[in-house]
């Protein structure tokens, strides 16, 4: 059982995808919001598995289904519910706040979400097929299962509407540009909690020119003016920009043609080999894992680690154009915050901007890791897209 201020009340975050729920409780205290526990749902279609951790990483409970069992989200949802009622008993859930992939050209900002709104954002499903369905699920549900609990939606294209029209644009024929067919970015979460850091970790960093890249399983980077959003390598996709963990990132148009018209692959398989099967994965035939490439004596395993690095250090390139200069990098996410190798690769690859690095910083994880004399300055920064989303949800319910 946890100890708690009940008086003060609680936030939950929801993080839906395809068969796991990601979730998250906070005590809201004052201005400060302090984690109380966070855990996960996974494997909801083939042998589902709960787990409830404390913010110190002890388990506080546990359970596995069997193999063959599957568990849906609808009762994955209500499961987390009984779990979380029983370990923080009495507590007052003042709302929660769901990741939500997509909020389309409109919703630049969280949303406290009725049932009449639900329309509106399952229109955007076209938009995020694989994404956007599994992240509304749970509110349609929540709406049942906690009834009078406000539900607010975080988009992860929120942040991202800042950018110019020219930024957001294809060129192709206007009329898709006005039905939507536009950049949107993603992992806006991530990218506005950095940008809430910086001027805590690097205050002069924070008014500048800055690259972030967000560095895990998926992969993005975001060019940064002020604190706002100015570009970014993901598109009208999540596919677009750099190679990711089973991604492929940028591809000419014309491969997918060929690989239609002249292999006879239909749209669902070339989809499968979009998402699932290329990326870090498809290059090194060994894993979508950097840990595991890292460690891998596999020769694609090398020869996927230096595309991943090359095409990062092209996409600085072309975002620093897009700013007119450059201030300085942060690398975030698991493979930016962890993996020292290739952060060092990636600043090696920058030298000619003016990167220099700091290698015994970089060695212990920052937060800056490049020298003193450095011109442009680069940073490591954990990021917290639940805690960005538990904020949102304060402030949306008017706290
Ligand atoms: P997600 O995008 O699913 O939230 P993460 O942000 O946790 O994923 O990033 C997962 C990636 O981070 C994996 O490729 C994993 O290998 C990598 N990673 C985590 N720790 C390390 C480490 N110490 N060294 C290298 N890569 C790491």
């Amino acid at each position: 059982m946890i100890e708690a201020s009940l008086e003060r009340g609680m936030v939950a975050v929801a993080n839906a995808g395809s068969s796991s729920l990601k979730f998250s409780l906070y005590e809201v205290a004052g201005d400060e919001l302090r984690l109380v526990l966070r855990g996960l749902a996974e494997g909801l279609d083939t042998s589902p598995h709960f787990v409830a951790k404390a913010p110190d990483g002890l388990v506080l409970r546990e359970h596995t289904w069997g193999e063959g069992q599957k568990l849906g989200h609808d009762a994955a949802l209500h499961h987390t519910i009984a779990a979380v009622r029983e370990l923080v008993p009495g507590a007052t859930l003042r709302g929660v706040g769901h990741r939500v992939v997509h909020g389309g050209p409109d919703y630049s900002q969280p949303m406290v979400v009725t049932p009449e709104d639900m329309p509106k954002l399952e229109a955007l499903s076209p938009l995020a097929p694989l994404h956007q369905p599994n992240n509304l699920a749970p509110i349609r549900l929540a709406f049942e299962a906690l009834p009078g609990i406000p539900q607010v939606a975080c988009f992860d294209t929120a942040f991202h509407r800042s950018t110019s029209e020219l930024a957001q644009m294809y060129a192709i024929p206007w009329h898709f540009f006005e039905e939507g067919v536009r950049r949107y970015g993603f992992h806006g979460l991530s990218y506005e909690y950095i940008a809430s850091r910086l001027p805590q970790v690097a205050p002069e960093l924070a008014r500048g020119k800055v690259i972030a890249m967000h560095l895990g399983n998926g992969a993005s980077l975001c060019a940064m003016e002020g604190g706002r959003s100015v570009a970014s390598t993901m598109g009208f996709s999540a596919l677009e920009g750099l190679p990711m963990g089973t991604r492929s990132g940028a591809i000419d148009p014309g491969v997918l043609l060929y690989l239609m018209q002249q292999r006879g692959m239909s749209a669902k398989e070339v989809e499968r080999m979009l998402y699932r099967d290329s990326g870090l994965l498809g290059i090194s035939g060994v894993s979508s894992d950097m840990r595991a490439l890292l460690a891998s004596d596999a020769p694609r395993a090398a020869l996927a680690i230096d595309l991943y690095v090359y095409r990062i250090a092209r996409e600085v390139g072309s975002l620093a154009a897009a700013l007119g200069g450059l201030d300085g990098v942060v690398f975030t996410a698991g493979i930016g915050e962890h993996s020292a190798q290739v952060r060092e690769r990636v600043l090696r690859a920058l030298a000619w901007m003016g990167f220099e690095l700091d290698a015994a910083a970089n060695a212990s994880g920052g937060p800056r890791i490049s020298t003193a004399a450095s011109r442009c300055s680069a940073w490591t920064v954990p990021t917290d897209e639940e805690l960005m989303i538990a904020r949102h949800t304060v402030r949306a319910l008017g706290g």
